[in-house]
């Protein structure tokens, strides 16, 4: 009798009201658990922020990257590298091969295992974390995020990488394209990793392509080698891997002419900083960090360190109450600045070139040894000098 009373509209109301008080709430969701995601994580949980974290992946997981570390990580993330306990690899130079010289160069910098960093990092956080794949994201009446129907938070984070759903669901589609990548990391003997390896010292090898739109790589990890290629057109990866691998296959301390283990290659492509996407990093309460934003170094990729720095500015500014700060911190830090400027002076080469046309390349040794330098300064996490003059010069 009392339900004949009730019109359709208002009990649709009160079911929803009844669902949603149903749907555990907290004050915010994460999606993901890369670095990104855990480093946010463990900033709200230590500020007392009642935080779920969501991976469709149960960790530790594999997760394709070298696992190049430059040094202000650890700043960023607050720990030292001795308070780092998985595998670390320190390296000290790198040898760089660029149009068919060697140049060995001092760097700095360390190599992980993303599959131990990761699961680390994520540990370390505290954070209460499911296993769930999110496919839908919704606003409900009370303003609140709702995921899947299952679980509900009024600040939701997305830290899913380069196909974030909480990017695809709430933010436009960045327009820069993906770079290409190309890469194994596998485990094997001494002579099996001989047999891959260009270099005996256990330090990085990078080939620099010759076009300069992109770099392979060649790094042990102790029984473990990295090796891959990538390119900042995504077409471009295949072709550039064949020659790279040749290439190590022809200097390896034990000469192979093809080495079964490389046939197997896995790609994953991501996109690359550009200064438009720092407008897109937060709307009614959805914020987006690390490679969901698109922030990795716009020359060498290095996409791990802007994913922890995006994350803790993101979670501090959630955690001091002022979320809407996020933007304008990360505009402002002094990491972000400085890949503005290489971003600007990419754009500028990159119009100076089309300008120029397809001249040939004139050799030049000095000019290969001062790009090569600039590249062992950008591994190892340094600005480069008078980067601000040259971008404003020629962006
Ligand atoms: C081949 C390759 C080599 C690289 N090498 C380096 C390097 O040496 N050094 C460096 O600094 N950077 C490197 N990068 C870039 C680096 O890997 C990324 O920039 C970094 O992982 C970004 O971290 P993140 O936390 O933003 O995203 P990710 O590490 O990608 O983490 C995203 C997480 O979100 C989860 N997720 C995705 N979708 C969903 C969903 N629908 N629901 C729930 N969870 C979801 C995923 O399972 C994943 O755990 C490399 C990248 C590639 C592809």
């Amino acid at each position: 009798m009392l339900f004949n009373l009730i019109n359709p509209f208002a009990l649709e109301i009160i079911l929803l009201y009844t669902d949603m008080n149903d749907i555990p709430t907290y004050d915010a969701i994460i999606v993901g658990g890369g670095p990104s995601g855990s480093t946010c994580a463990s900033i709200l949980v230590k500020s007392g922020i009642n935080t779920l974290l969501l991976d469709r992946a149960n960790f530790p997981r594999v997760k394709l990257c070298g696992g190049w570390l430059s040094p202000p990580i650890w700043n960023v993330l607050g720990i030292s590298p001795d308070e780092y306990t998985p595998r670390l690899w320190k390296f000290k130079r790198v040898h760089i091969h660029f149009h068919g010289r060697k140049y060995t160069l001092k760097a700095d910098g360390y190599f992980v295992r993303r599959y131990e960093f990761d699961d680390f990092l994520l540990k370390r956080s505290r954070v209460q974390n499911t296993e769930h794949n999110v496919r839908q994201i919704e606003k409900d009446s009370e303003g609140y995020w709702v995921i899947d129907n299952q679980f509900r938070a009024k600040y939701l984070i997305g830290a899913g990488g380069t196909h974030c759903p909480v990017a695809r669901s709430l933010f436009p589609k960045p327009d820069n394209l993906q770079c290409g990548t190309q890469e194994k990391e596998f485990e094997g003997d001494a002579d099996e990793i001989a047999a891959c390896r260009a270099g005996e010292d256990g330090e990085p090898e990078i080939l620099l392509h010759d076009d300069m739109k992109g770099y392979s790589w060649n790094v042990p990890k102790g029984n473990w080698l990295n090796i891959g290629s990538g390119t900042l057109i995504a077409r471009d990866v295949l072709p550039a891997w064949t020659k790279a691998r040749k290439f190590f296959e022809d200097n390896a301390t034990i000469p192979h002419s093809s080495i079964p283990i490389l046939e197997k290659m896995k790609g994953h492509g991501y996109v690359f900083f550009n200064t438009d996407h720092l407008a897109q990093c937060q709307a009614n309460n959805a914020f987006l960090i690390g490679d969901a934003l698109g922030l990795a170094q716009p020359m060498t990729g290095e996409g791990i360190l802007p994913a922890v720095l995006s994350a803790k500015v993101c979670a501090t500014a959630i955690a001091e109450g002022v979320p809407e700060a996020y933007k304008e911190r990360l505009q402002k830090h002094p990491i972000i600045k400085d890949f503005k400027n290489l971003h600007a002076i990419q754009t500028g080469s990159k119009k100076f070139f089309k300008k120029k046309g397809d001249k040939p390349y004139k050799k030049s040794w000095l000019r290969d040894r001062i790009t090569a330098k600039v590249f062992a300064m950008m591994f190892s996490g340094k600005q480069l000098p008078g980067s601000r003059f040259i971008a404003k010069l020629i962006g």
